[in-house]
């Protein structure tokens, strides 16, 4: 079975939380995606979107920065990743 990997904004904003983690500082927020699709239009990636974060606690650049999306508390279907 292939795995298909949904990683663009547009379509992650709908069904999953995505939060971006600096290991430099170790603070973590809730990505507004729907605020950053219509920055950046819904078709960027998460790595696209990776490389144009800052940390605004430390300045940390993408080279710090993870994100992590996975689905909303209480859903019932497995799915979780990251870039
Ligand atoms: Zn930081």
């Amino acid at each position: 079975m292939q795995e298909i990997v949904v990683d663009t904004i547009g379509a992650l904003r709908d069904t999953h939380l995505v939060y971006a983690f600096c290991t430099a500082c170790r603070r973590d927020t809730q990505l507004d995606l729907a605020r950053l699709a219509a920055v950046y239009g819904g078709g960027l990636t998460l790595g696209d979107l990776r490389e144009r974060l800052t940390c605004r606690r430390c300045g940390g650049r993408s080279r710090e920065i993870r994100i992590v999306y996975g689905l909303p508390p209480g859903s019932n279907t497995y799915g979780r990743g990251g870039v």
